[in-house]
């Protein structure tokens, strides 16, 4: 990545990145790129990253405080074309930013009900948009009285955690309790009151599940990719597995589904910026389980590159200058397996890489995680050991090489044995 120098010709992009985001590097290559200056606002103390270092430092809990070091910074040193929160806990303060700036922007209220699942169920609810029955949990009172009207099954969730965290299924009033008190004690470390003290319960809804990436265009909704993902999602935990493009249910299929996240989209008030959003498909038509203001996460992000030509942080950067893109390729299929952590406890290895790299189709094959480290599993755990890419000439294909790679994958855990502390 080369380092941009304070340069007066080039058009200033400022990104507000939490401390230790592994996203920022990715949009400041993407600014390089497109030859913009990429400016980080951040909260860290210390940085060795020069693209930190030569940032600006907001004040923590103070957001007013570094909304004022955002303009004075803009006023100083001049103007920002645009503003992009990296991480989705930034994307608030992104917009709020460019409200000041007279940067366009999404409703900061839209921006946030999109980052909490009670307030967003309520707002798809007013609006008409197909969700589920669901309750609100009060953890704080007695939950008798609140799990009266409960339908089963349903599904349990935070209200804001990510990466299917805490989301349980409950067939009756017993697990229903089981998974409220597992769930409780998974948010415990919360700092925040309503996401410690609030929960989620929601009728479960059957079907097959697709993720849908898009771009919003002044409120017009352009679709990146749908996966499928082939395996069934029935719980009692739902781990993300397999996504495969381009998707295989029918075109008229896939038009509802872009209009249901449209309308979602329209009921948030979000009108620019990238979505993505899970929904499910049945007999009674497609189902909104989530959508949110931000892009597909981490390493999957490649699959959008394959079928865009450019990276995700480029396809950011280009909506946020206004710089529309055209229609998106199709030819061929892509798909990632996250590949799900077996069992807890110390991962020592994982074998059978090579093998698994020389099926057909295969990419790369990505282990995140490190040997010697913990492995904590769904519910309670929320990284995958790792990633298997593949491409190839369709989505049957591309399913099939995946699986075999997995298969080719042997994971070797030891058993974590905490020790008792003896007074
Ligand atoms: P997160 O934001 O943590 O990923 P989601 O609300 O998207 O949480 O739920 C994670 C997964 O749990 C979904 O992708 C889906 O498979 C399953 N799920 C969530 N809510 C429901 C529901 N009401 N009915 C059926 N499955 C659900």
């Amino acid at each position: 990545m080369t380092l941009a120098k304070q340069n007066p010709v080039l058009r200033r992009v400022l990104f507000i990145s939490p401390h230790g985001s592994y996203r920022a590097a990715p949009f400041v290559a993407a600014a390089h790129e497109l030859s913009l200056q990429p400016i980080i606002a951040s909260w860290g103390k210390y940085s060795i990253v020069s693209d930190f270092a030569q940032g600006l430092w907001l004040p923590p809990q103070d957001t007013n405080a570094a909304l004022s070091v955002i303009q004075d910074d803009a006023h100083r040193r001049g103007p920002f074309v645009a503003v992009v929160g990296t991480d989705d806990s930034t994307t608030e303060l992104a917009a709020m930013a460019c409200a000041r700036l007279g940067i366009p922007h999404n409703p900061i209220d839209g921006v946030r009900i999109a980052r909490r699942k009670d307030l967003a169920r309520q707002r798809l609810r007013q609006a008409g948009v197909k969700i589920p029955r669901f309750w609100v949990i009060d953890l704080n009172r007695p939950l008798s009285g609140q799990m009266l009207g409960i339908t089963y099954p349903c599904v349990v969730k935070p209200v804001d955690l990510s990466a299917s965290r805490g989301v349980i299924r409950a067939d009756d009033p017993g697990a229903l309790r089981q998974a409220i008190s597992r769930v409780q004690s998974l948010l415990q470390t919360e700092n925040d009151a309503v996401q410690r003290d609030r929960l989620l319960v929601e009728a479960y809804i059957p079907g097959e599940e697709i993720a849908f990436e898009g771009m919003l265009w002044d409120g017009d909704i352009q679709t990146l990719a749908i996966f499928d993902k082939p395996d069934p999602l029935e719980g009692p935990y739902f781990e993300e597995s397999y996504y495969v493009t381009p998707s295989r249910l029918d075109p008229m299929q896939l038009q509802a589904v872009a209009e249901t996240v449209s309308q979602a989209c329209a009921a948030y008030g979000l009108r620019q910026g990238p979505i993505h959003a899970e929904c499910r498909i049945n007999p009674q038509g497609v189902w909104i389980v989530e959508v949110a203001a931000r892009t597909l996460g981490g390493l999957c992000a490649r699959l959008l590159e394959w079928r865009t030509g450019k990276s995700l942080e480029a396809l950011v950067l280009n909506q946020a200058l206004g710089q529309r893109m055209g229609d998106v390729r199709v030819e061929g299929g892509a798909g990632v397996l996250m590949i799900p952590v077996p069992a807890a406890g110390i991962l020592r290895r994982v074998e059978g890489i090579g093998r698994a790299e020389a099926v057909a189709c295969i990419d790369e094959v990505v282990i995140q995680q490190r040997d010697g480290y913990e492995l904590v599993p769904l519910p309670e755990g929320g990284s995958y050991l790792g990633f298997i890419f593949a491409s190839g000439p369709g989505p049957v294909e591309v399913e099939a090489a995946l699986r075999k790679a997995h298969r080719a994958l042997n994971i070797v855990i030891a058993p974590l044995w905490r020790g008792a502390v003896v007074n």
